[in-house]
């Protein structure tokens, strides 16, 4: 075989740099397989990238796109073996927390350790009187771990659950599609201490009544037994490290490049044709393009099981987030803001918050502020903090709307981020230098995610994990690997999907 013919045959190739894609992409290449990455955008990464802002000659922001916080960073957790397997762990450097978030509520706050423990005598202590409560809900949060644990070891990537699910594992049984709601409040009834429980809730994109609890749990127990952190130099950081990783392994990672569709012969996937008209072959895909477009806009659609179609074209999307990212002058001390992360709760209704949202009205509602500083010193220029603050957003309208309707709205809620964080520090307006606010079109733009979906699918009860796309799909040598598929979202998310996709393909090559 002659170089050129060389360099469009492939073992693997994997449509899209996001996280989910690299994963995959890196445990196939450590398996000796020639791996390509193909990605549209100019960076790897998708949402875990960054971008640069100057103010001035002298003075530049690195403001990273997605990544607040991550967990089961810690020796042995899920997301560390990931990493060390990979060959990725020993090029990041990582920041564990020891606050998870500081939360404000109308009449009290509260600032949670990222430790169950030391959470759990932190709730006791500032609510006396449901001590016992507490304690109960703890218990379950106990079993869920113990029980989730177990089902890892024990079960084969992409198989069925075991035939006797419901006897080993009563809790995941019972709550399999239970909402949050439902887990906390079989055992919480005040709701000062179910709404601080909750209070992760935009980090999965629903209200507690409807986001999954199966899912919650999954991320919450990440970041409370696993360890919460940041990773130095933010999620690009990350991205670039597992992609410097497949290209030391003989595998290539070509950003600018759009794949346009994938090829099929006689039923099979045989390679994909670039937007610009050139050819790749190799007899596995893997998509971590979004799953709705990879059956929609890269495949002929009647070419896949009408059954299967529906539900990966149906199913709903999760909300997007728009999020401003702002340079101050200041130290985080100089501004008096030093929260890693600060919940803002109007009220204890994150249900009416979540669906005035919906209807645009973004004056209310839950939102969280980050001073990226405290976590990520290094990518702040002296004496200066990096802000971000975010609220859930509809994609759908905001993806909908004509751009002169976009420009206004982009500008009014630029003002109301501001006016809210005036509420924190009140002379910010003065402070700032530079100002970027992304919107779920933005976030769209960017990553090819419909409506700006962060998430991937809408984690409810019924559409979380294992209820999403499986990694192998009906069409032979296409696979799955994003936040649209199992297990699901989040960096620690699509890690280990990227890796539980890998595994599948390898048993089968
Ligand atoms: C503002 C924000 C904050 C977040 N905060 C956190 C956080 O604190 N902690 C956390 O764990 N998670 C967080 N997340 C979620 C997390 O970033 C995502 O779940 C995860 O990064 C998604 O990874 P993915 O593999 O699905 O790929 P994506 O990031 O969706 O990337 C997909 C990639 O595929 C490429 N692509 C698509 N179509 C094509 C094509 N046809 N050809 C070539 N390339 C293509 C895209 O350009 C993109 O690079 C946040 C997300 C956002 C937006």
């Amino acid at each position: 075989m002659s170089d050129a013919e060389l360099q469009k045959n492939w073992d693997v190739i994997v449509i899209g740099a996001g996280l989910g894609g690299l994963s995959c992409g890196a445990f196939l290449s450590k398996a000796g397989k020639r791996v390509l990455v193909l990605e549209k955008h100019s960076k790897v990464g998708g949402y875990a990238h960054h971008f640069t802002r100057k103010a001035g000659d002298d003075v530049k922001y690195h403001f990273d796109v997605a990544l607040h916080v991550t967990g089961a960073l810690d020796e042995g957790s899920s997301s560390r073996r990931i990493l060390e397997e990979m060959g990725v762990w020993e090029r990041i450097r990582v920041k564990r927390l020891d606050v998870m978030y500081r939360s404000s509520f109308p009449d009290f706050e509260i600032t949670v350790p990222a430790d169950k423990e030391l959470f759990r005598q932190k709730l006791s202590d500032q609510f006396p009187d449901e001590r016992a409560a507490i304690d109960s809900l703890f218990s379950a949060v106990d079993a869920f771990a113990r029980e989730v644990k177990d089902l890892i070891k024990n079960s084969v990537p992409g198989g069925p659950p075991p035939d006797d699910f419901a006897e080993k594992y009563p809790t995941l049984s019972k709550y399999m599609v239970a909402s949050l709601h439902e887990f906390v409040s079989d055992h919480i009834k005040n709701e000062k201490v179910a709404a601080v429980f909750c209070q992760l809730w935009p980090y999965v994109g629903l209200p507690p009544k409807r986001v999954s609890a199966f899912l919650y749990m999954q991320m919450w127990l990440s970041f409370f037994t696993g360890g919460a952190y940041y990773i130095q130099g933010g999620g690009y950081a990350l991205s670039r490290a597992i992609a410097d990783v497949i290209e030391e392994r003989g595998g290539k990672a070509l950003t600018r490049t759009e794949v346009a569709r994938i090829l099929v012969e006689n039923g099979r996937c045989t390679g994909v044709e670039t937007a610009k008209g050139e050819k790749f072959l190799a007899p596995i895909i893997v998509s971590n393009a979004p799953a709705p477009l990879t059956f929609s806009k890269l495949l002929d659609a009647s070419m896949v099981d009408p059954v299967y179609l529906d539900q990966v074209q149906n199913m709903e999307l999760s909300v997007s987030i728009t999020q401003a990212y702002i340079g101050v002058r200041g130290t985080p001390k100089e501004i008096g803001f030093e929260d890693a992360e600060y919940f803002i709760n109007p009220d204890y209704d994150a249900e009416a918050g979540f669906d005035r949202m919906l209807s645009g009205d973004y004056s209310h509602g839950a939102c969280v502020m980050a001073n990226n500083t405290i976590v990520n010193p290094e990518d702040t220029p002296p004496g200066r903090s990096i802000i971000e603050i975010a609220i859930l957003a509809d994609g759908k309208r905001w993806c909908a709307m004509p751009k002169d309707e976009y420009r206004k709205h982009k500008a009014e809620i630029t003002e109301l981020l501001i006016d809210r964080f005036s509420e924190v520090i009140p002379d910010i307006r003065e402070r700032i230098e530079v100002i970027e606010v992304g919107t779920p079109h933005t976030m769209e733009r960017y990553t090819g995610n419909p409506c700006g979906a962060v998430y991937g699918y809408a984690s409810t009860p019924t559409s979380h994990s294992i209820f999403r796309p499986r990694p192998a799909t009906p069409v032979p040598g296409l696979y799955l690997a994003s936040a649209w598929t199992f297990p699901g979202p989040g960096f620690g998310g699509v890690l280990a999907g990227g890796a539980n996709t890998a595994q599948i393909i390898l048993r089968k090559m």
